[in-house]
């Protein structure tokens, strides 16, 4: 096993959780700012294509294994938009208010609501690996006209959780993270890589 990892990303938030999971295996996980990794196009249509592109990225300009994540959110009566795009749904600047806004209102009239948060982890241990370590997660929900909660970010205030009967905003930050898309995500990436040690 290797004793530091870059994380393609400089998100506080990610840093923090993959931080603490890492740490458990004796993996220090740094920002991919402290090598003064430029950030990486994400020009692919799926998740997986740009998690893999940042991950090689991250790991050829540094030298070190890479992680990285990509993630949004995919609704069924759109064909899974808006995918890779959920970021920047409603366009530049980005804003969750007008993605938000835009989904509620391409939902006008339609009965399906069936949605899922996706995540996938990309872990490559040097830029050519041939064997990258895949994980991901799916959160399924629906899609409400109305925003509950105040807490979270994205489209959490309108994604509402049967199985909880509230919106992901409304949910505690530590079960959230501990049921998430990125949360399942994390915990097989972890028990892949716990089998490898
Ligand atoms: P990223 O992969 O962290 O860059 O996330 C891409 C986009 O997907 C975010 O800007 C949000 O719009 C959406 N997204 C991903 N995860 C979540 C979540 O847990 N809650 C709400 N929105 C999310």
């Amino acid at each position: 096993m290797f004793d530091q990892l870059v994380l393609a990303s400089n998100n506080a938030g990610k840093l923090k959780e993959f931080g603490a999971l890492f740490a458990e295996l004796g993996v220090t996980v740094r920002p991919q700012r402290d090598f003064d990794v430029p950030e990486c196009p994400e020009p692919h249509h799926t998740f997986l294509e740009n998690a893999l592109e940042k991950a090689r990225h991250a790991s050829r300009l540094t030298g070190l294994p890479a992680l990285a994540d990509d993630s949004g959110i995919c609704v069924e009566a759109l064909g899974g938009a808006p995918g890779v795009y959920s970021a920047r749904f409603a366009g530049e600047p980005k804003s969750d208010a007008r993605n938000n806004a835009l989904l509620v209102e391409k939902l006008q009239g339609e009965a399906n609501r069936r949605a899922w948060y996706y995540c996938v982890l990309v872990l490559v241990r040097h830029a050519d690996d041939p064997q990258p370590l895949v994980a991901d997660g799916i959160w399924l929900g629906e899609v409400r006209d109305q925003a509950a909660g105040a807490g979270g970010f994205g489209y959490d205030p309108h994604f509402y959780l049967p199985s909880y009967g509230v919106s992901v905003a409304e949910l505690d930050a530590a079960e959230k993270n501990r049921v998430s898309h990125r949360g399942q995500a994390l915990a097989a990436l972890m028990a892949k890589l716990k089998a490898l040690a």
